[in-house]
């Protein structure tokens, strides 16, 4: 390959804070968020020009996983294992009334603090509307149309991050750096041990664009997709799995799915003629995207402990979610969830840096799990107030004392079934 050499630059360092979190999606904002409520100045890295991943960018207008979706007990269903900022924002979107008919069956709660729902589907502009909110009240300086594009690295610790934005390319420090840009962007950058799932591997997650329709003068009976009354979004044109963290193969993967999206659209009209009169009036920015990077982790969750659901002293999240492709079929658990370690948040050999969202340390099968959004912002949460921790006491992520993060998480109204609330 040819190459061309860049001159070396002086780049302005445009903010010194203590945490730094690139990636605005479940993981991220939940990040932001809980750092900030910590104390921390906080920072928020985002390339679209409002928050929530794949939940808006990807209109994946559905979040899962406060409960088992399969009852344990008849009578007492599943508990729920998720709460805190999770929660919060789906009473918040109750409130606005920003939530629609989720398309999985599970068993009816009244939507009330610890009485939620496996799935809710969710409107995707109230959804952004809420969480900047959030942020904003919380003090986390927003930085959108924000491209992170490298680390700052030291001796193995990441010291920061460059970025691109209107005003050129910048640096900014911060005493914990938070991977939450679902690709592992940063920790590639830093140089951590990471794992990729590429094309040519036959048990992994494909991605998928998805769209919404408008109902016309019919529509297909009992609820259909995400529902919200006058229009739905649906799961459109798959692509087969693609190596998203590759530029080329991202934006092929894109251009043909969305030429294909009124052939699919055709199609379900065929399935469902009362859909005869809908139309297409959405695609989003961005076509799903499932899997890209995984980062190793001082610890690498397996399909055993999602299956058995293992209890780990680091507990930081719990799972209650099947394993939706790996087996062929959807695999519920038989418990009402398995605990997600914090050492699945800490990558190899580098320092400096948490992970939250769906490139922490996991196999495929338990990532199948939690890649649930209402898990990647419980996941998010624990890192967000993690590395609040470490930068107020100039600690490694690696040194930090677990038992003090889990009181912190705890008192902002986390589940972590520590004195068995989960009910
Ligand atoms: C088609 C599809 C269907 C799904 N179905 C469901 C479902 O029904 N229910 C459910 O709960 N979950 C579902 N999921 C899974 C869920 O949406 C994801 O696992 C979850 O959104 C991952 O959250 P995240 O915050 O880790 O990453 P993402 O949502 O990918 O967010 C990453 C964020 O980082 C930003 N970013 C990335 N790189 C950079 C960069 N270099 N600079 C600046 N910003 C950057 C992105 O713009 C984005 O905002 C689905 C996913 C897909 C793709």
């Amino acid at each position: 390959m040819e190459y061309h050499v860049e001159p070396a630059r002086k780049v302005p360092v445009t903010r010194k804070v203590d945490v730094i979190v690139v990636g605005g999606g479940p993981a991220g904002l939940a990040a932001a968020i809980s750092a900030a409520r910590t104390g921390a100045k906080t920072v928020l890295i985002e390339q679209f020009g409002y928050l929530g991943g794949t939940a808006t960018a990807s209109l994946m207008a559905c979040i899962n996983g406060f409960r088992n979706q399969r009852p344990i007990d008849p009578e007492r269903g599943a508990a729920q294992v998720v709460r805190g900022i999770a929660q919060e924002i789906v009473l918040k979107l109750k409130a606005m009334g920003g939530l629609g008919k989720s398309p999985y069956s599970q068993k009816e709660y009244p939507t009330e603090p610890g009485q939620l729902e496996y799935s809710y589907a969710i409107d995707t502009e109230k959804f952004k509307f809420v969480t900047l909110k959030m942020c904003v009240d919380a003090g986390v300086e927003v930085l959108l149309h924000t491209w992170f594009c490298d680390a700052i690295v030291e001796d193995n610790v990441v010291r920061g991050v460059l970025v691109e934005n209107k005003s050129g390319r910048q640096a900014m420090l911060a005493g914990v750096v938070i991977d939450a840009s679902g690709d592992a962007d940063v920790a590639a950058r830093a140089g951590a041990p990471f794992w990729q799932t590429k094309h040519d591997e036959q048990k992994r997650l494909n991605d998928q664009l998805m769209y919404r329709i408008e109902f016309g003068s019919g529509r297909p009976k009992g609820g259909f997709a995400c529902d919200f009354g006058s229009n739905a979004v649906v799961w459109g044109p798959a692509t087969g799995p693609i190596n998203a963290a590759d530029g080329d193969e991202l934006s092929k993967a894109e251009v043909g799915a969305r030429l294909k999206v009124y052939e699919d659209f055709a199609a379900k009209q065929k399935e469902h003629p009362e859909l005869a009169d809908a139309r297409v009036v959405e695609t989003p920015p961005l076509l799903g995207i499932r899997q890209t990077r995984f980062v190793e982790g001082e610890y690498k969750l397996t399909a055993e402990d999602a299956i058995q659901g293992a209890r780990f002293d680091d507990v930081i999240a719990i799972s209650p979610c099947a394993i939706i492709h790996f087996y062929g079929y959807r695999r519920y658990l038989e418990h009402d969830g398995y605990d997600i370690p914090y050492r699945c948040l800490v990558p190899k050999k580098i320092d400096g840096l948490l992970i939250a969202g769906r490139c922490i340390s996991s196999q495929q099968q338990s990532y199948e799990s939690h890649r649930a959004m209402v898990n990647m912002i419980a996941i998010g949460e624990a890192a967000g107030a993690a590395a609040a921790m470490c930068a107020e006491a100039k600690v490694a992520p690696r040194k930090l004392d677990v038992a003090r993060l889990q009181q912190r998480l705890i008192e902002q109204g986390v589940e972590l079934r520590r004195g068995g609330s989960a009910s």
